[in-house]
């Protein structure tokens, strides 16, 4: 019989161009990043670079921090030397604050070229940005599009976003500058899915995908999974970042389990948990919190089983390196859906974790 683990999607990533950011490739062959942003007044440095930290332990590959002010633009000097992710200065319409953010050391610039005036402010910054060798990323949002563009289209419409990104890239390839990524982000997935389709086949710069102000933790991992879901399967998108009102750190998780579910990055462990049923006789509820949080540190790519009896416990999971399945109070541990011990209830976790020690060493010697 066919093994679970050899089934894949299949899918064809679009081939791009590869850009350098800071320390990470981008585009082209190079892996999918995850990225997020710092929600921290960036003029702030310790909170910052504490955010950033926490970020980068996460697995976070790319910081992005607001720089809406010359302060914030000044501070990212100091965060720069006390972090090594690469660091993108966001910025909106004053060219002033990227010139600032480049000369302090930031990896790459957010910046839309059509919204900070003159050419010669353009010229500018590109000189900049080739001098420090910093890509650009042209962020188009669907909820702040060129007045012209929406009378045109008659809304934000996916036509619209993308025309309005080719316009800011015409802007910096008319400089002569190609560093170029781009997003194309709406409130919704169907629209974002659409811009980014369109786009796609309009140029070969690579591409920042997200689903932007998509909400607080549930609506937003829906609404992020299947919108970016649904361009990875379509191998569209380099680089993402999942947008929650919530602490960022929550981003990358999400943004790594998606990657994980279809099957284009590994970073830690994959848990199966039943949904529980009648026969369950333990607490899976709070055995599975207790495992997730003891987890977090894990890197090894192992798959790790929380399941309620041990009638289909073992079977369901047989895929798992290791796993718990729930008895009368009482549990067991298994190994590759292999029976190893029995033990209560209350001491399942720290049997589990104890044998995840093991797979995480063996790991690391690998
Ligand atoms: Fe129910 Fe057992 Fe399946 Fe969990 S593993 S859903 S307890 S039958």
């Amino acid at each position: 019989m066919e093994s679970s683990t050899a089934v894949t999607i299949p899918m064809q990533r679009r081939l791009t161009r590869k850009l350098q950011l800071g320390s990470v490739e981008l585009g082209g062959d190079a892996p999918i990043s995850v990225q997020s942003m710092t929600n921290t007044l960036t003029e702030d440095v310790a909170s910052t670079v504490a955010q950033i930290q926490k970020l980068g332990e996460a697995g976070c590959e790319i910081v992005r921090v607001a720089v809406p002010h010359m302060e914030s633009a000044r501070a990212i000097s100091e965060i720069r030397k006390q972090t090594d992710l690469p660091l993108v200065a966001d910025i909106h319409f004053d060219h002033r604050l990227a010139l600032a953010a480049a000369d302090a050391g930031c990896d790459g610039l957010r910046i839309n070229p059509g919204n900070i005036g003159s050419e010669i402010h353009v010229r500018e910054v590109v000189a900049a940005a080739k001098d420090k060798g910093l890509p650009i990323r042209i962020g188009v949002n669907g909820g702040s599009l060129e007045k012209d563009l929406m009378a045109r289209y008659g809304g934000a419409t996916p036509h619209a976003m993308v025309e309005s990104a080719l316009g800011h890239v015409a802007i910096l390839e008319k400089q002569g500058f190609g560093d170029i990524k781009i997003s194309l982000k709406a409130s919704d997935v169907p629209r974002t899915v659409a811009a980014y389709r369109l786009l796609s086949k309009r140029c070969d710069y690579p591409l920042h995908v997200g689903v932007t102000e998509a909400g607080g933790l549930f609506p937003g991992v829906v609404k992020s999974a299947l919108g970016i879901g649904m361009l990875l399967s379509e191998g569209i998108g380099d680089t993402l970042r999942v947008s929650l009102t919530r602490d960022p750190v929550e981003e990358v998780r999400v943004g790594f389990e998606i990657l994980k579910s279809l099957g284009l990055r590994q970073r830690g462990p994959d848990i199966i948990s039943c949904p529980t049923c009648g026969r369950t006789r333990i607490d899976l509820f709070s055995i599975l919190d207790a495992v997730e949080k003891r987890l977090m540190g894990v890197m090894a790519p192992i798959k790790v089983a929380i399941m309620g009896c041990v009638v289909n416990g073992p079977g369901e999971a047989r895929e798992a390196d290791v796993g718990i399945a729930g008895g009368m109070g009482k549990g067991i541990l298994f190994r590759k859906g292999e029976v190893v011990r029995k033990c209560r209830e209350d001491e399942l976790v720290d049997v589990l974790m104890a044998e995840v020690a093991v797979l995480e060493e063996e790991w690391r010697k690998t």
